[in-house]
């Protein structure tokens, strides 16, 4: 795929293996069937398990399993699960930065040992539940919340918009913690199966099609002490896990934007119009010289913001830009790729339009495009554009 700046010239052996692994096991054993589920609306299931063998969730967490690999692997590996299709890449996502990373950095001994190594093998499936009906961009207002009871606590509420809750084992719920005098928010370990727990899917989406999207229904769900993550109180808990994973969704929109380069690249030498390829039209070619240097600024802004991450300068403020900056460049540049394919374009025999539908949700999950503009317009001015 398209490298115009030869980044990954610089990459070690262990990441190139790791992309390149990541890249023949997308071509043989998903971006075949790929258009078909994201027609049907459904997730390739019995890919969870296979994803987990080759490492595929979190695996630049250290011990429990984790092989703790570069960020610019793990980076690489987002681009490459993304370049098949953004569904592919959530469930990677969210199960790798949403729910090992928190119960890594804030679960008890007992919680890393029970979840980690049964998550990072797909035997077990998780999900994050932060956006409420009323509170999405704005979740510290969230109305979810955790009373005393004589076993630990009851939750009682509703998240929505959750990828993976209908066939999630467990779900990190965030919510209010009413035996706290400031009651703040804690992060609570609910396994699905629990009484009061509903999660009913999210159906007729137009956009990451191939990916399950739910709810989470709370009904005098009781849980014990032991599930709550002991690490972590306020909105530090959820907004730390949306860094790692917005980290992911910068490198991955990259993947989405190489493909459909690629595909549209190839489309104007193969189809010929007015006796030749279209690719000699100056038009054609304008387009996609725009689209390989807006691929390119976005590549050398992903591989400088893993050298931020490794050596722990990266601010969530950086993670912002790229993943703004990334996402739109994504989603603009596939619908270019998308017309150079004229009326091909818009079936599901090629990927520049499902990359386009599925980059409005990543557009706007893990903090809409809007959202980082004013996260980093306060952290240019030193003032909050919130309210
Ligand atoms: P709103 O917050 O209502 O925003 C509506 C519009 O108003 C947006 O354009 C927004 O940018 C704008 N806006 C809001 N506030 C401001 C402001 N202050 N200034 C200017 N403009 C503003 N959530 C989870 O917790 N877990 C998941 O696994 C998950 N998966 C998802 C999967 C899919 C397919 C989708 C679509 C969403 C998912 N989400 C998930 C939810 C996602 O994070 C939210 O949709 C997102 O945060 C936006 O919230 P909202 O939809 O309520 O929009």
């Amino acid at each position: 795929m398209l490298d115009y700046f030869g980044v990954e010239a610089d990459l070690s052996e262990e990441e190139k293996m790791i992309q390149e692994s990541a890249r023949e096991f997308v071509d043989e054993q998903v971006r075949p069937d790929i258009g078909e589920h994201w027609i049907e609306g459904t997730f390739p299931t019995d890919l969870i398990q296979k994803m987990g063998e080759m490492g595929f969730y979190a695996p630049n967490l250290e011990g429990y399993g984790s092989p703790n690999v570069s960020e610019k692997a793990y980076g690489l590996l987002m681009q490459e699960l993304e370049a098949c299709d953004s569904g592919l890449r959530s469930m990677a996502s969210v199960q790798g930065a949403l729910v090992m990373y928190p119960i890594h950095a804030y679960g008890s001994e007992e919680q890393k040992e029970h979840w980690l190594p049964q998550l990072g093998s797909g035997e077990a499936v998780g999900c994050f539940g932060l956006t409420e009906p009323e509170h999405g961009s704005n979740p510290t207002a969230m109305e979810t919340r955790a009373e005393e009871a004589d076993e630990g606590y009851l939750l009682n509420g509703s998240k929505t918009w959750i990828t993976n809750s209908p066939i999630a084992d467990v779900a990190i719920v965030w919510a209010r913690d009413q035996t706290d005098p400031d009651t703040p928010v804690r992060g609570f370990l609910v396994e699905t199966d629990r009484d009061g727990v509903s999660t009913n899917k999210i159906d007729e989406k137009l956009s990451l099609r191939a990916s399950i999207t739910g709810e989470i229904g709370l009904n005098d769900v009781v849980v014990p002490e032991e599930n709550v993550l002991p690490g972590v109180s306020g909105m530090k808990g959820p907004l730390s896990c949306l860094t790692q994973a917005r980290y992911g969704i910068a490198w991955g929109a990259i993947g989405a934007a190489q493909d459909a380069f690629e595909t549209a690249r190839q489309y104007a030498t193969d189809r010929d119009q007015f006796g030749g390829p279209i690719a000699r039209f100056q038009l054609q070619q304008d387009k996609l010289a725009e689209m390989a240097t807006q691929i390119t600024l976005a590549q050398l802004l992903a591989h400088r913001l893993a050298d931020l991450k490794e050596r722990g300068d990266m601010r969530p403020q950086h993670v912002s830009m790229a993943k703004r900056n990334n996402v739109r460049m994504a989603r603009d540049q596939s619908r270019i790729a998308r017309e150079m394919l004229g009326g091909n374009g818009i079936t599901a025999d090629y990927s520049p339009m499902r990359h386009m539908a599925n980059l409005e949700t990543v557009y706007t999950y893990e903090g809409t495009h809007d959202i980082h503009t004013l996260i980093l317009g306060e952290d240019l001015t030193g003032i909050a554009a919130y309210e």
